[in-house]
């Protein structure tokens, strides 16, 4: 769908935004509000079913569907655009693809060839821009934003990226937008589809705003349309003109302040250097540790809950996770994961290491955990942030992730021994450990109303709770 900016209402000027004590710590970690700022949001069309389409002509110009399984009830992850037109949706199940669409193809996935693609699509970025972010296997934003001497004109810029990656892949299509903050970006990727290139600006925003409705904005779902109506919002233009104040009653909160920023230029979802940094949790084993397999077990637990914590306040995932363990005899062992989707949780970051574990004690015949351990630690980096993660890719995870969002709010709000988890109980030495040793950076909390306070950080649950 392509909207022309012709009911251009406004002057189109966004209005000064009131700098909060929120903000203002928010804002240390973040690209500060830029109209010039120039971020470059590449999206690429029905990815998985046009990459099929690319590595077998005789798919192209059909009805397919990539399945993960060869079975008539496995679920279509990705239609292709030939399909969508019937009605075919992501996550519909192949009989149902079936009744809106008879001639449909199934077609098994093929991750390894996405991933290749992926790189070449990123290595096609890099070539324009250093500051490069892979949001998801198909999704990118580049900041050009220390470009603007370089490049005149962004619109051809995005015109020889299209044709960089037609050069190596000819039916693939991608959507890209450009604008001055990574959601307005992302939003011109959903203006024109396939083979989109739209630029959003302070003089056409409102344009194209007013041809949408609350919905067609990422991150406004049925639940935040509900949260809009009830304040008398009823369209993205009403929403980009109200008040921050009336926004923060819409949202209980900063998250309202965010998507006041969001509308009006400021930058919210691309953190300027945490993404790439590394988060890691290092112990040293006592004696009385040491002795115990299950102690030993207890402490990686208690490591990896605090990466966890770490990653729900900053509203991160990990892509990847580091592992080591060190002996008294000045040996040790390391590991790195690199995970298929971004994690958070940290039974799940522990299964992961453990099973590496059991891998390397199964092919060479020795227990890692042993009486000679002397340290261990666990890293993770790759971060990708919450709020824009893709959750139709995760759909599983999404009321976890909300569970482990409540749990933290019920322990702010009554302290943290009311809610407590399995693992919590049996080794509560390991746990004190891990409450002991949070770092400054865990401790500083920013509130939903915008206060900020130093606490704690508490432990969590897992999803057996
Ligand atoms: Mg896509």
């Amino acid at each position: 769908m392509a909207f022309a900016a012709q009911n251009i209402i406004g002057t189109g000027i966004a209005p000064k935004v009131k700098e909060t004590s929120a903000f203002k710590s928010y804002r240390q970690n973040n690209v500060a509000t830029d109209t010039g700022a120039v971020l470059m949001y590449l999206d690429m069309n029905s990815f998985f079913a046009t990459c099929e389409q690319q590595a077998n002509p005789e798919l192209r110009g059909k009805p397919i569907g990539v399945t993960t399984h060869n079975s008539p009830f496995s679920t279509v992850i990705a239609p292709s655009i030939e399909a969508k037109k019937f009605g075919v949706k992501t996550g519909m199940r192949l009989n149902e693809c079936r009744e809106l669409c008879p001639e449909i193809i199934p077609v098994q996935t093929h991750p390894p060839y996405y991933r290749r693609i992926h790189v070449d699509i990123m290595e096609i970025l890099h070539r324009y821009c250093d500051d490069v972010l892979a949001k998801s296997i198909d999704e990118a934003v580049a900041n050009f934003t220390s470009y603007r001497l370089v490049y005149k004109d962004f619109i051809a810029v995005a015109k020889q990226i299209k044709q960089d990656i037609a050069e190596k892949y000819d039916y693939l299509r991608c959507s890209i937008g450009i604008a001055p903050n990574t959601f307005l970006a992302k939003l011109g990727t959903e203006l024109q589809k396939p083979d989109g290139l739209i630029q959003i600006t302070p003089d056409n925003i409102d344009g194209y705003l007013a041809g949408l409705r609350l919905t067609d904005l990422p991150g406004i779902a049925s639940r935040n349309e509900r949260r809009l109506l009830m304040i008398g919002i009823k369209s993205p233009l009403e929403m980009r003109h109200a008040s921050e104040a009336l926004l923060r009653k819409a949202f209980g909160g900063v998250v309202g302040n965010y998507w006041h920023r969001r509308l009006n230029f400021a930058e919210v979802d691309q953190y300027s250097n945490g993404l790439n940094r590394t988060m890691s949790a290092t112990r040293t084993v006592s004696r009385e540790q040491r002795e115990s397999k299950q102690a030993l077990d207890s402490l990686l637990i208690s490591l990896c809950t605090r990466l966890e914590q770490r990653m729900v306040k900053m509203d991160l995932f990990c892509k990847e996770a580091s592992f080591f363990i060190r002996y008294r005899n000045n040996t040790g062992w390391d590991t790195k994961i690199k995970f298929a989707q971004p994690i958070q949780d940290a039974m799940e970051l522990r299964s992961y290491i453990l099973e590496r574990i059991h891998d390397f004690e199964k092919s060479n015949n020795k227990i890692m955990f042993n009486n000679n351990t002397l340290s261990m630690g666990v890293g993770v980096q790759g971060f990708m942030l919450g709020s824009v993660m893709q959750y139709s890719l995760f759909d599983n995870r999404i009321l976890k992730d909300k569970v482990r969002k409540v749990m933290y709010n019920i322990k702010d709000k009554y302290g943290k021994n009311t809610v407590r988890k399995g693992c919590e109980l049996f080794d509560p030495h390991a746990m004190r450990d891990a409450i002991g040793f949070g770092s400054v950076k865990d401790m500083f909390m920013v509130h939903d109303d915008g206060e900020t306070s130093v606490r704690n950080p508490y432990l969590l649950e897992d999803e057996d709770w």
